[in-house]
Formats: structure tokens, C-alpha cells, sequence
């Protein structure tokens, strides 16, 4: 089977956005790949934190992808920082990074821009994100559309060190684009994409209720003032996440209903949540049983580090031994 490998920032519990953009996907991955699933807790600190919410985060966000469905008995999930050959390998790969590659990058733009001190660990993270990768000597990479620079880069630093040190062969592979149908997951203000800082999401694990009480209110098509306005569902992110959560035909009565103003947008709402149900009740229910036997967290992180460790000390070892430094 072909390997992949994705990360995943140690965000805390999934969110309705990195569920059905990323990791709804990686449960599929995990059937036809040998997939390496990693929370990046090192790129986690490029940025002012807290210890304690970083640990909290990291547990959390491994309950959260147990729960959504990978199985550590099919899939490989691990804490970043517990190989520490991801950070070796990235020291390696700054020696063959031109420093123009890093600062062209737009995330690092972006996010440079919004920080009065800008660390080094900012400006170097996609070569830590090449290492996480190649260090595995990935097949493909799950990305969406804005990742693919960062990959595109990943793949000139293993051309590069290939040309300087893998003696006309390529020991790294080029990892290619597994480009997935992830969804661009908007937020309930219907604004923005769907994420915690602007307190538009929905928590992957949250409560029946919970859910409900941010349903209701969300944002829809504008143009529905009374419930008699016809409305415009592909405007609408309620019909978009009917699309992830109903079958076709619901899709289909939602478009049309929404069209011809057959029904109001609490009614659209109703479905959408009984849909939503039928998909979170039983990712709550593995939740809770997680959370009743907290050694299937650390089993599941203790067997995954254990696994990549042993190929990581295996590419170091390679690696190393080609540099003359070994
Ligand atoms: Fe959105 Fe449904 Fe209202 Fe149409 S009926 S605007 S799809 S919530």
C-alpha cells in the first residue's frame, strides 16, 4: 500500500471544519493506505502559548481523531515531539533551504504580518513540515488546495538534498499531491472559514443541544426575510453542510424547498440536525468511551511514536551515513 503522511495542528477538539475538510478523509485513507497520521505539537510553538493548553490540546485532539474514526489497530497516530528525528531532520534540511524559498511562502506572509516578533520557527516551518514528511519517505500527502505550496516545497528540498547527497539516486522520494475532496467548511456566520478564533464552528464532540443552540440562530441566505422569500441554497451554508451530513435525496428536497419557498429556514435547520445526529452519535459515544479508559489515548501514542521511531531512526541512520555523518 502506498504511504501517507498528514498533520494535524494540536488544536484541541476537532471542529466541524477540520473533520469534514481533513480527518473524515483520513478514516477513509486508512482502509487503502499505510497511513501516518501526526499531531504536530513542534509547529504548535512557533507561536506564543501556554504549556498546559498545549498539553491539554494534544490529548484532546488525539481523542478527537480516535473518536472520529481512526484506528490505531489500521492507522499510525502520533505526537510529533515524541520522534525527535523530525527536528534532526529538519536542522539537515535547513542546510539545503535557500532562504528566498521561505520567505516567498504565503502562510508565512500572512502570518508574519499579524506578529510584532517574528520567530525563526516561523519562517522555517515548512522545512520541519518537508521532514515530517520525508522522514517517512511519504508516497502522497492528503492536502487540500492551500497546502500545496508547502508541499510543492517539500518536494524541491528533497530534490535538492537528493542532488547533493544522494548519489545519483533519489532516496527521497518526491511526495505527490493526494489533492482530496476536502471541503472549504464555512462558519456558522456564513462569513469566514469555519474556526475557533472567530467562534463560528461546531465542536465535533459537542451535545445534542449544543449543536441545536448554534444551529438555530446561524447564519443563511439573506435574502430569505420572510419565510415566503424564495432563497438561493448554494448561498447558504446550512445546504452545504446538508451536503456533508444528508443523503442525496434530503440534499435534493432541501435545494428545492429552499427554491421555492416551500419551507422556512428553521424547518431546513431541523433536517440538517437530525441528519448531523445520525453521523455525531456514534463519534460522541467512542468519545466517551475514550474518555472512561484514558490507557487507549496513551497506548494508541505510545505504540504510534514507538512505530515511526523505528523508521525514523532507520532514514536518520541513511541520511547520516550519505552526509559523512556517520
Ligand atoms: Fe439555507 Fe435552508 Fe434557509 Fe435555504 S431554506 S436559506 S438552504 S437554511
Amino acid at each position: 500500500m502506498p504511504r501517507i503522511f498528514s498533520g494535524i495542528q494540536p488544536s484541541g477538539e476537532l471542529h466541524l471544519g477540520n473533520y469534514l475538510g481533513a480527518v473524515k478523509n483520513w478514516v477513509q485513507l486508512q482502509e487503502t493506505h499505510e497511513a501516518i497520521y501526526c499531531v504536530v505539537d513542534y509547529h504548535a510553538i512557533t507561536v506564543a502559548y501556554d504549556p498546559d493548553v498545549l498539553r491539554r490540546r494534544r490529548r484532546d485532539m488525539t481523542v478527537s481523531l480516535l473518536a472520529a474514526g481512526i484506528d490505531p489497530a489500521k492507522a499510525t497516530i502520533f505526537l510529533q515531539s515524541q520522534v525527535p528525528e523530525h527536528t534532526e531532520l529538519a536542522w539537515i534540511f535547513n542546510s539545503v533551504t535557500p532562504l528566498g524559498e521561505l520567505e516567498r511562502q504565503t502562510q508565512f506572509k500572512e502570518k508574519a504580518q499579524r506578529q510584532e516578533s517574528v520567530a525563526v520557527g516561523l519562517l522555517t516551518y515548512p522545512v520541519l513540515q518537508a521532514a515530517d514528511i520525508l522522514l517517512y519517505r511519504a508516497d502522497q500527502v492528503p492536502v487540500g488546495e492551500d497546502q500545496i505550496q508547502h508541499l510543492e516545497l517539500s518536494r524541491v528540498i528533497a530534490r535538492r538534498w537528493n542532488a547533493a547527497f544522494g548519489g545519483g539516486a533519489d532516496y527521497f522520494p518526491e511526495p505527490q499531491a493526494l489533492l482530496t475532496p476536502t471541503r472549504r467548511v464555512m462558519g456558522l456566520d456564513n462569513q469566514a472559514k469555519m474556526s475557533k478564533s472567530l467562534n463560528n464552528y461546531i465542536g465535533l464532540l459537542e451535545s445534542s443541544e449544543q449543536i441545536w443552540a448554534k444551529l438555530r440562530p446561524a447564519t443563511t441566505d439573506p435574502a430569505r426575510i420572510k419565510k415566503t422569500d424564495p432563497g438561493t441554497p448554494e448561498v447558504c451554508n446550512i445546504y452545504h453542510l446538508h451536503r456533508a451530513f444528508s443523503d442525496p435525496g434530503t440534499v435534493e428536497r432541501v435545494a428545492t424547498s429552499c427554491r421555492t419557498a416551500a419551507w422556512g429556514c428553521i424547518d431546513c435547520k431541523k433536517v440538517l440536525h437530525q441528519s448531523m445526529e445520525a453521523e455525531l452519535t456514534p463519534i460522541r459515544r467512542r468519545a466517551a468511551a475514550i474518555e472512561a479508559d484514558p490507557q487507549l489515548v496513551e497506548d494508541a501514542l505510545a505504540s504510534g511514536a514507538a512505530h515511526c521511531r523505528a523508521i525514523a531512526r532507520e532514514t536518520m541512520g541513511e541520511v547520516k551515513e550519505r552526509m559523512g555523518l556517520a
